[in-house]
């Protein structure tokens, strides 16, 4: 091998010496030199001071959920999560611990249910196994980016949404051809698999070339590595990558869609599906909403938006 190919920053070297690692490598050369860029967000996650505490009710019971009464007879309530989303569902390997914007949802709607933060199991599921997790039980309810539509509808029940997001798209920070879905003609475009994000592409910009992998820091390596020309999915997602990578990629910043997030549950508990809508509604009143956001998607750029209505269906 030629003295200068180890080191040489071609695609197609950068491809195959490194995709996995890649990411993490530019995370941890953010945390070793004090967060990267002055202003840039902290790569550990919130501060627990940071993070507002849930009252847990004690008193709450819902006899009329089967859902409800499984986890309550359990003695613990299993939430599906996404683990690695920057600022809303993030794992963090040393310690095991999860936090995020949707892992604070999952805390106070899990609070308002009776359940205080030590009686709540984690289970990190992919955006195309959310219907059969919650179909056979294999979780009590989902809280991670999950966008509500009719289509879902038929599987699963929604409560909420708690947020409302826009796909948008990431690319290189050099990537000057990309300004919105119009310009992806002939470009590789990766998503999850299963997601609303990957469908829209299918649909609507036909002449795009979609990648598919079960999560979207998959997607981010194969942006870094050349290997793929964008990531397409919710702006809140996108940002936390783009925040957690300073100078790497940029969000392109022009949403194309409406992606009101909801809590998945089971089709048929609508008691639990009214409990967890009166929930949010508490926790959006009370200042837990905007306090959770500050400490956690906040962080990664966007300022606190209003909630969107609740939908009651
Ligand atoms: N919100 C979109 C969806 O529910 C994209 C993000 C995700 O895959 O979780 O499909």
């Amino acid at each position: 091998m030629p003295r200068n190919r180890r080191y040489a920053a071609t695609p197609s070297v950068r491809a195959t010496a490194l995709p996995a690692v890649l990411l993490g490598a530019v995370l941890l050369t953010a945390a070793l030199t004090g967060c990267g860029r002055q202003g840039s967000p902290p790569a550990k996650g919130p501060r627990p001071a940071d993070l507002p505490g849930y009252r847990v009710d004690h008193a709450f019971s819902l006899p009329a959920s089967a859902t409800w009464s499984a986890a309550h007879r359990r003695g613990k309530v299993v939430v599906g999560v996404k683990d690695d989303q920057p600022y809303l569902g993030e794992r963090d390997p040393a310690t095991g611990r999860y936090s995020g914007f949707d892992i604070e949802i999952a805390r106070m709607t899990a609070a308002s249910l009776g359940f205080a933060a030590d009686r709540i199991q984690y289970r990190a599921i992919a955006s195309a196994n959310r219907e059969t997790a919650l179909a056979n039980g294999q979780i009590d309810y989902y809280v991670g980016t999950y966008t509500i539509n009719d289509r879902r509808k038929k599987q699963v029940g929604f409560a909420g949404p708690y947020y409302l997001a826009g796909q948008d798209l990431l690319v290189r920070r050099n990537e000057h051809g990309i300004r919105g879905p119009a310009d992806l003609k002939g470009k590789k475009v990766c998503s999850a698999a299963g997601s609303s994000s990957i469908q829209r592409i299918g649909s609507d910009y036909p002449d795009a070339t979609p990648v598919t992998y079960d999560t979207y820091s998959v997607c981010v390596d194969n942006l870094l590595t050349y290997q793929v020309d964008a990531v397409t999915t919710d702006d809140s997602i996108l940002l936390g990558y783009a925040a957690k990578a300073p100078g790497e990629m940029k969000v392109v910043g022009r949403p194309f869609s409406k992606e009101p997030y909801g809590v998945g549950l089971p089709k048929d508990d609508t008691a639990l599906r009214y409990a967890l809508d009166d929930v949010i509604v508490a926790h959006e009143r009370n200042g837990d909403w905007r306090k959770a956001y500050a400490a956690t998607l906040g962080q990664s750029g966007r300022p606190a938006p209003a909630p969107p209505p609740v939908d009651r269906y």
